[in-house]
Order: C-alpha cells, then structure tokens, then sequence
C-alpha cells in the first residue's frame, strides 16, 4: 500500500467561512480528519461522510501526552496509506505545535503540506477595527503567546523589549492572564495607560470587545466576564474608532435566529445568516421526499412536449425534477418547445444553474399572482399548462389558470413530511428569553414546527415571528401565532431583509 499524506490545516478562527480555498480543498480529500478544540464544527460539512473524524480535546496538564498521542496517530494513519488532514485553529503554525508535527512527519519520512490560515490574531484586529498596523502610529507587530509551556523554568518571553516596543503587540492566551502580563509589561516601564483590547470569540455572533488602558484592562474584562479564547492587544492601534468595528455594528450580529426548512434549506439559510453577523440555530422541521418514481409523474415526463407552459412554484421542485430527468438518462432538452414560468428569483436562479431560463417571473412571489400576472402575460385559452410542485400546493393557482381557460394538469414532484427534532433545548431556550427570532418559509414548516413546539409559548415569550409572505402567515394565522413581520419579498433573502429591517 503507497504512503498516504499528512496535510496541517489551519482552519482559521471562528467561523467556518474563513479557511482558505485551498484548506477547503484537502478536507473534501481527507480520509481522516484530527480536529481542534477551537475549530468551528461546520467544518465538518466539508467533510466526506466516511471520514473518519478524532477529536482531540487539549487538555493542559496532559498537553504533551495528548500530543504525543497525536503524533502517533499522525503516522500511524499515513503510514496506512491514508490521507489525514490535521486541522488546527487559526494558522497551524501560529502558537500551533505544527513545528513539532512537521519535524515528527518529516522523519518518519510521511509527505506532508502546510496549508496557512488567517491566525485569531490578525483575525482579532480585523474583526473588531482595530488596526494592527497603521503608517502613522505602527510600524511593527510581534505576536506573542501570554502561557509559556508548563515545563519551562524560564520565561523567553523579552518583557524588557516588549515594554519598550513601539508598535502593536498581540497576545495568544492571555484572557486568563491579564493580570500577571500587564504587571510585567509595566514592571518593565510601560505606560499605564498604554491602551489595549480584548477582542474574545473571533469573528462568532458571541464576539465581545473590551477596550481599557493597560493598567484597568484586567479588572475591566472581569467586570465584563470576559471568558477565552481571546486576544489581547496592546498599543495605539487597540485605541481605534470604535466606527471601525464593523462587524459589531451589523444590524444581525449577536442575534439568536431559528431556522425551520428541511436539512439542506436550513444550511443554505444559516449560511447567509452568518454572513449578517447572526447566530443560525437549525431545526428542521420537514423533510422532503421526491414522487418522481411515481406513475403519474413518469406518465407525465413520457408527453412532455405537449405542454404549452410548464410552472415551477420552488427552487426544491426544480432541482427534484431535475435530478429525476438526469436519473432517466434525459436532459433539459425535454423543455424544447415549452415555455417556463417561475414563481420567484430563486426557482428561475435555480432553473438557470441546469442551463434553463424561465420565461415569465411574476413581479410579486406568489403563487396567486403567479397565476393572476401569468394570464396577463400570455393568452392560456386552450393551452397545456403543467404544474411541477408540491403536493400539498394549494389549488388556487390551478383555479386562476383554469379560469383563463386553460387546460391544467397539477402534477406533484415532491411531498413534505414532517421531521421531528429534539425540541426540549428549543423550548427551554424560548421561555428563558434567549431567542430573538423564529422564521418561517413555507407553511410546511410551520405545521412541522407547531406540531413540535407549543404556539402558547411562542406567544407568550418575547421571541418574535418572521414569515416569508402571506400562504405562510395564513398558516400562522390559522393556529393563532402572532407574526412580527412578513417579507416584502417572498425569497430566504427577502425574510432574512425582512427581519433585518426590524433593527434599521
Ligand atoms: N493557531 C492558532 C492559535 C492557537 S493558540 C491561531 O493561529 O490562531 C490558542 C489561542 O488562540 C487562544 O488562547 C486565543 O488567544 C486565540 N484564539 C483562537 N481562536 C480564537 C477566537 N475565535 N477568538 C479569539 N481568540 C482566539
């Protein structure tokens, strides 16, 4: 059996969209995947689903046991043939111990690649608005671990420089030690009020600053419960416009939101709620089973090209009857003669990702103004219009449809069942106040989601209600939940605007 390789990884801090291309890359590759304590678990979606994932919990105390441990494994892995990515926080060899793996892979003659990323120091600055460098106050940045390894009798840190360095200095575990490092830092001459920040959980909807001189910055970050992992900076540059914090100022960040789709909805909107600076919390309140071997679809698929007009109502039913075409060795070629309708921006983006594009999108997302702008768009008297959707699509636009006369046929490609969740943490979370908001995109899911969670105790908490457009808040109405706001556009991106204008 060849040798496998051995990839260190930095996994940058935080959040997951921060590792490199390239990191992302080897994690797909991995056969097994050694994971850090600080790294976001999302990063297991990159993950194949039989990689073999070990978690190594570093414990200090039983710090370099733990290591040798991990080095054994290192090789043992590799040496089988396997490819391992070692996936540390930040950049692997920032305060990382990748020099001692390097060396260790090196001589037992084990391939192996370093793959960098963005270290939680630079991370800290950025993330915050604090500049580490800056051409008129600092020239110079030295990086600087605040706990020396436990065996070593004498600090190597150079205190006596450090105090008198003029630039920006950032500390790696220091939270814990504000104290004793700036008790040093001032024995050894610097100024008391030296401004410096503690930038805590980088770049996570948790992220918390505290700003202080030098002398009050420990107290400060008690007072404050400031817990690990944090960076402490010291020097002009931790003194910047608080304006400059970015990321903190966004309207979602910090925000507790629960997304209700199915396992891949709530990925898709999770991510894009990172991005806001908010907290996604997934629970899946449906799953979707595609029909597309049922006779009545395939009966369907077999007479295609009669239809005049074919209406996809979800980005779902698109990529579910997509993949059943590719399933039966046919292609988007069965669209020839007929023309495509959307519901929305989504279904006609998702259409255009298979080559296709939708012929008519209705100015407002809806499935009645589907049908009502869609008879206004073209003459349907006698013509085939078929719809591919859900099965537990409501009949109003077939009723507009055939109202213009035209001939419908109402085929469904997919049906959503009910996925249930563990919902005691969820429960638990709302009553206790924890909760900002509750969204809803399809009125599937607030039947998944009220079957699991009492509508009682969302009314009487302080959690509000988002729906994506008015089919889902008359489900909402129907159960009496109060909605604090519905999406002007009736698209993810519309509610996550919607609920994002609740603060501007
Ligand atoms: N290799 C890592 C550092 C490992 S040492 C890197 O390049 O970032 C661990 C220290 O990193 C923590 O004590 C803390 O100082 C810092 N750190 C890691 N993740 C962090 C985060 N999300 N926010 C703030 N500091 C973090």
């Amino acid at each position: 059996m060849g040798r496998g390789r051995v990839y260190l990884v930095g996994a940058g801090p935080g959040r997951a969209d921060l590792i490199t291309v390239r990191g992302a890359e080897v994690l797909r590759l991995a056969d097994c995947i050694i994971f850090d304590k600080l790294v976001s678990p999302d990063l297991l979606n990159y993950a194949r689903p039989d990689a073999e994932i070990i978690h190594v919990p570093k414990r200090i105390g039983s710090y370099s046991l733990t290591q040798d441990q991990i080095n054994k494994i290192l090789i043992e892995k590799a040496s089988s043939g396997k490819t391992v990515v070692r996936l540390k926080g930040g950049d692997p060899c920032i305060f990382g111990r990748a020099s001692e793996e390097a060396a260790v892979l090196a001589e037992a003659g084990i391939d192996f690649e370093i793959v960098p990323g963005v270290t939680a120091g630079i991370a800290a600055g950025e993330y915050a608005g604090i500049m580490l460098t800056d051409r008129k106050y600092s020239s110079q940045v030295v990086f600087v671990t605040g706990r020396e390894a436990d065996e070593k009798q004498q600090s190597s840190i150079d205190w006596n420089l450090l105090a008198k360095f003029r630039g920006t200095i950032v500390f790696y575990m220091a939270v814990g030690n504000l104290d004793s490092v700036a008790h040093e830092l001032m024995k050894n001459g610097m100024e008391g009020n030296t401004p410096a920040a503690v930038v805590t959980n980088v770049s996570l909807p948790n992220q918390r600053v505290v700003r202080a001189s030098l002398r009050d910055v420990s107290e400060k970050c008690k007072e404050a419960e400031i817990e690990p992992p944090g960076i402490l900076v010291i020097g002009a540059g931790a003194k910047s416009d608080p304006g400059l914090n970015w990321f903190m100022k966004k309207p979602l960040f910090g925000k507790n939101i629960v997304v209700t789709r199915d396992a891949d909805g709530n990925a898709d909107f999770a991510a894009r709620i990172i991005i806001e600076g908010g907290n996604p919390l997934k629970f899946a309140t449906i799953k979707v089973k595609p029909l597309t071997q049922s006779s009545q679809f395939l009966q369907t698929l077999a007479k295609i090209k009669e239809y005049d007009w074919i209406v996809f109502t979800s980005k779902k039913g698109v990529a579910i009857f997509l993949e059943s075409l590719q399933s039966l060795n046919k292609d988007a070629r069965v669209f020839a003669s007929v023309k495509i309708a959307a519901i929305g921006s989504e279904t006609a983006r998702r259409l255009g990702e298979f080559g296709i594009k939708a012929d008519f999108v209705p100015g407002v997302f809806t499935s009645s103004e589907l049908g009502k702008q869609l008879i206004g768009f073209a003459n349907l008297r006698g013509k085939k219009v078929l719809l591919l959707r859900s099965e537990l699509a409501s009949n109003e636009l077939s009723r507009l449809l055939v109202g213009a006369e035209a001939e419908v046929d109402d085929v469904p490609v997919y049906k959503t069942l009910t996925e249930k969740s563990q919902c005691s943490w969820l429960s638990e979370k709302i009553s206790e106040g924890q909760i900002d908001w509750l969204t809803f995109a399809s009125p599937s899911s607030v039947r998944g989601f009220f079957e699991q969670i009492p509508g009682k105790l969302v009314n009487s908490s302080s959690v509000k209600v988002a729906s994506i457009g008015p089919v889902t808040s008359r489900q909402l109405r129907d159960i009496d939940v109060r909605i604090d706001v519905e999406a002007i556009e009736h698209t993810i991106d519309g509610l996550l605007a919607a609920v994002k204008g609740m603060y501007q």
